[in-house]
């Protein structure tokens, strides 16, 4: 039975808007974060529903957009609301969020022995479907480089709500062929370059590092979803992941985005285990060293959770020697990651421009995932030596201390992932040699543009 229209119809929180520009020609994309689906329209639609944050009847919302020039008919807000209905992206009424709990200061605990050193050509700006700014940091924006998208004077020109509908809370900068509406043509950021440093959004000062509250302290790591990342393994001298001297929580720059461990943490479809738990085991994890091979690695780990949780000596064991894993083990994987990296090619083809480039490298995941989707291709791709050893311990090694295999899948389900995300990165390097760490691409795409849920989808 579907769910009857909403009196106060409300955006929904999973209803992520983001504004495109797209080989000069304007649209709204609706991604849809729970079912990755997508909703295009144009940006005239979003003008006449851009209210619909719950505070409205539909008397209500006619005469927001008819405030905005927007209005013409009643007929056609409606359309637009049956359309969003029928794909449950509405609710009724207004959104209440959780309180936020409150902020409990803990010891940083930094991954040791990195620093990062920033190319500044601006890649990591064109690769994400979602770049957050606050308000402060968006009105901010709006005057360092107000022709930008002519957002000094109309911000609906330049942002969208991070989620649903409304005013309050933060906001999405508009795309132009994927691209940060503010970064220049010479790859560099124009608000640094205008307003300086602190111009910028702090997400992107702060990218790419990341911080989780375990319970005990905050583990400081790096998403590897940057080639710069991996091209800093080993120069000491760049950036610090925090700032000098920071020792707890409260020396870090307040928009750092801090994740708190939920309480019980899956590691398989019927066992979990406490932050404190998962702590424990990723000190371990790291005491064994970098692996030889990273797949083989974190396929052997993902057996060890599998059957034994989080037991330390297995987990040990499983490290000290693992085999290579069995062509009939990988197969399913590697063919659901097939088929889904073709599907969001596919419908991102349709709207995309040639010079996206998150378009071109989710291209090169499909083509690399399907290159190796037949057992015979699989089975050379498993017994062949890693391009890049060093890349991909480090990879290992950011993930487990940065407790980023807890949360979204089960632990073991994220570990099988991540020997597939290894390899497939592996693939894209024997396709096209002139790609320089495609692993950090394959991190990028797989998180920002929804690759990912593959691994939900075999798992199951
Ligand atoms: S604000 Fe600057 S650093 Fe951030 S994504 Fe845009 S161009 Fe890049």
């Amino acid at each position: 039975v579907s769910a009857p229209f909403p009196f106060h119809p409300r955006l929904a929180e999973h209803a992520l808007v983001r504004l495109h520009a797209v080989a000069g020609e304007e649209i709204v994309v609706i991604h849809d974060g729970r079912s990755g689906d997508l909703h295009r329209m144009g940006s005239h639609e979003w003008d006449l529903i851009s209210s619909a944050d719950g505070t409205r009847d539909l008397d209500g919302l006619l005469l927001a957009a008819s405030r905005r020039d927007a209005y013409r008919r009643a007929s056609e807000v409606r359309a637009v609301l049956d359309h969003l209905h029928a794909a449950g992206l509405l609710a009724e009424g207004v959104d209440y969020p959780d309180p936020t709990p409150p902020v409990v200061d803990r010891p940083l605990d930094v991954l040791p022995d990195y620093s990062l050193t920033c190319d500044a050509t601006g890649g990591c700006c064109g690769v994400y479907g979602s770049i957050v700014f606050t308000p402060l940091e968006a009105a901010r924006a709006r005057s360092t480089l107000p022709l930008v998208r002519n957002g000094g004077e109309d911000p609906r020109r330049a942002f969208t709500p991070e989620r649903g509908a409304g005013d309050e809370g933060s906001l999405a900068v508009a795309l132009v062929d994927n691209r940060c509406a503010y970064l220049a043509e010479d790859g560099r950021c124009g608000l640094h370059v205008k307003g300086g440093a602190s111009a910028k959004p702090a997400g992107c000062r702060i990218y790419p590092a990341t911080f989780v509250d375990d319970g005990a302290s905050i583990r400081v790591s790096v998403g590897v979803e940057c080639g710069c990342v991996l091209a800093s393994i080993g120069w000491p001298g760049g950036a610090p992941l925090v700032p000098e001297g920071a020792r707890t929580r409260a020396d870090l720059d307040r928009g750092a985005r801090v994740v708190r461990l939920p309480d019980h943490l899956a590691v398989t479809a019927d066992r979990s285990v406490s932050p404190a738990e998962l702590a424990a085991w990723s000190r371990v994890v790291l005491a064994a060293g970098p692996p030889a091979d990273a797949v083989h690695a974190f396929w052997s780990l993902a057996a060890a959770v599998e059957a034994e949780g989080l037991a330390l000596e297995a987990s040990l064991r499983a490290l000290s020697s693992p085999p290579c894993p069995t062509v009939n083990d990988v197969l399913p994987w590697i063919q659901a990651l097939a088929d889904r990296a073709a599907s969001r090619v596919g419908s991102a083809a349709s709207w995309r421009s040639a010079a996206d480039r998150s378009l071109l490298l989710s291209r090169a995941i499909a083509a690399a995932s399907a290159s190796i989707r037949d057992p015979g291709s699989l089975a050379a791709a498993l017994a062949a030596a890693p391009a890049d050893p060093a890349a991909e311990a480090f990879y290992l090694r950011a993930a487990i201390h940065g407790h980023h295999l807890a949360g979204k899948v089960p632990l073991a389900l994220a570990l099988r992932d991540r020997a597939l995300r290894v390899l497939v990165a592996r693939a894209m390097g024997a396709m096209d040699p002139a790609m320089v760490h495609p692993l950090a691409a394959v991190e990028a795409i797989f998180r920002g543009h929804g690759v990912e849920v593959y691994a939900l989808e075999v798992g199951r």
